[in-house]
């Protein structure tokens, strides 16, 4: 536990009872309108070039809780030019003293990571798209600014629920769903601005959460024009590719997967606080949290940093990544990607409050900080478009799509209680997904008249008649074993498919 100071919790709680009380007039500076916690050194360097922008209000070893201007929290960026906004948001002044304690809940995070599922990787890294990441870039540029209190920000967050809901639907996954989160009412911190979550339901082991995320929300040095193509569409584009190519190549996973797009990470991360708080007051089972907040902007020699902040970042699940690379991008791979580490400093993005709440956290990063500070000129920038990053393409968020789909399918492990994804044969489709056998006829003329179900023995197990053209049968019924579907249609005409279920 650190040692808290607190210097004016006196002068604050007595000013909140005279103003409770009778409203009198307290000499209160009415400019300090924002409670936050940020580094000790940043805190006392603005409250000496800027007494008038800032209260100091306790200290620990080395954080404090601040009470601010907005101009302050301007400043502090600018001193550290570092990514993120190098404070975090606290809704009063005790809010932001119990903040600086840092009580990291205690969770036991027993899953051992492993590489398993070689397969599937060579198959997603096959179809895995450099020039959808592209497309998706441009296309949340172009709304000229995701800054989160701007009428356009709103809008991209119920966009993307629908591209994410019509990616779904165009390879046929009923196990996935989207939904809106509603921040208006966050006690840590409100916005209008939606964060968006895109759920594949484990069809194992639905209870255990792969969680990727990044941010879509922007900012610049002038907010109405904040594309923010590389911070952070660049992340938003690289966990949707990712997550399509899981799709193309009919992967069901064991564990849950979810992918996150935050709202309003720039203004001290409002909507992630929010929904790794809601999550570990719930208990939710996360056992890994990857953060991808800005991959198209090279600016170091090797392809990707990871972030090892020890007060956010947990070393396992960050050299698991690092194994990811070495097992499919190692040197002599044909696809090599080189990486280090960095540090980045305070309250620099989206994984913090999960790291807060006890879960397993990652964050591979464009580069060093020390490289990103001295060379991404347009960071935080009205030009923050993708044509302006070396190259002018999306090459290097390419190379962290591959880790994020990597991370997907070695987290989550492919579920085996499925067949192979498809069978078509005289224009019907069966196939086993998420546990549900699905049948679908692609003309209405000649429906199904029955399906049965035979065990390996020959027995049958199941048998329904009049199906119709398309539904679906819960296989959850049976036990592990291989069995044999057999269709038999209105027109006489008889398919079968085998299928195993661990
Ligand atoms: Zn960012």
């Amino acid at each position: 536990m650190k040692k808290i100071t607190i210097i004016a919790m006196l002068l604050v709680v007595t000013a909140f009872s005279l103003n409770a009380q009778d409203n009198l007039t307290v000499p209160e500076r009415h400019n300090l309108t924002i409670y936050g916690t940020m580094s000790l050194e940043d805190a006392e360097e603005i409250s000496e070039s800027h007494p008038d922008e800032i209260e100091i209000l306790a200290t620990s070893d080395d954080e404090a809780a601040v009470h601010m201007s907005e101009e302050a929290t301007h400043l502090v960026h600018d001193l550290r030019g570092t990514h993120g906004p190098s404070y975090l948001y606290a809704s009063n002044a005790i809010d932001a003293i119990k903040q600086i304690r840092h009580e990291r809940v205690e969770r036991a995070q027993q899953m051992n990571f492993s590489i398993t599922e070689g397969e599937s990787v060579e198959n997603a890294l096959q179809v895995i798209s450099q020039s959808n990441i592209e497309d998706q870039i441009e296309e949340l540029e172009s709304y000229g600014t995701r800054y989160h209190t701007t009428a356009a920000a709103r809008r991209a967050g119920v966009d993307l629920k629908a591209k994410w809901e019509t990616m779904a639907a165009t390879y046929g996954r009923d196990d996935v769903s989207v939904r809106l989160v509603d921040h208006s009412n966050a006690s840590g911190g409100r916005t209008n601005m939606y964060s968006v979550i895109m759920t594949i339901k484990g069809a194992e082991l639905p209870d255990e959460y792969v969680i990727i995320g990044g941010h879509l929300d922007s900012t610049s040095n002038n907010n109405n024009t904040a594309p923010g193509g590389d911070d952070d569409a660049s992340g938003i584009s690289v966990i949707t590719e990712a997550t399509r190519s899981l799709f193309e190549i009919g992967f069901v996973p064991k564990r849950t997967i979810e992918v996150m797009a935050y709202a309003a990470e720039e203004v001290g991360l409002f909507g992630s606080k929010d929904i790794a708080n809601r999550y570990g007051r719930n208990n939710v089972n996360v056992v890994a949290v990857g953060q991808f907040d800005m991959s198209n902007f090279k600016s170091s020699s090797r392809d990707i940093y990871f972030v090892n902040d020890s007060n956010a970042i947990d070393p396992t699940l960050t050299g698991f990544f690092q194994d990811l690379l070495d097992e499919y991008h190692g040197p002599n791979s044909g696809d090599t990607i080189t990486y280090s580490t960095t540090q980045c400093g305070y309250g620099c993005s989206d994984h913090r409050y999960w790291f807060e709440n006890g879960y397993r956290t990652a964050f591979p990063f464009e580069s060093s900080f020390r490289d990103f500070q001295n060379n991404n000129v347009i960071y935080h920038r009205t030009n923050d478009l993708m044509r302006n990053v070396p190259g002018g393409n999306a090459n290097h968020s390419f190379k962290f799509a591959k880790l994020a789909v990597e991370y997907l399918i070695e987290v989550s492990k492919k579920s085996t209680t499925l067949s192979a994804p498809e069978f078509s044969q005289e224009g019907y489709e069966l196939y086993v997904i998420n546990n549900n056998l699905k049948y679908k006829s692609q003309s209405s003329s000649s429906p199904i008249k029955s399906l049965k179900v035979y065990d390996v023995t020959g027995k049958r197990v199941y048998r329904e008649n009049g199906l119709g053209n398309a539904g679906s049968v819960s296989l959850n019924k049976f036990s592990a074993g291989a069995y044999v579907i057999n269709i038999i249609l209105e027109n006489k005409k008889e398919l079968s498919k085998k299928v195993i279920l661990n």
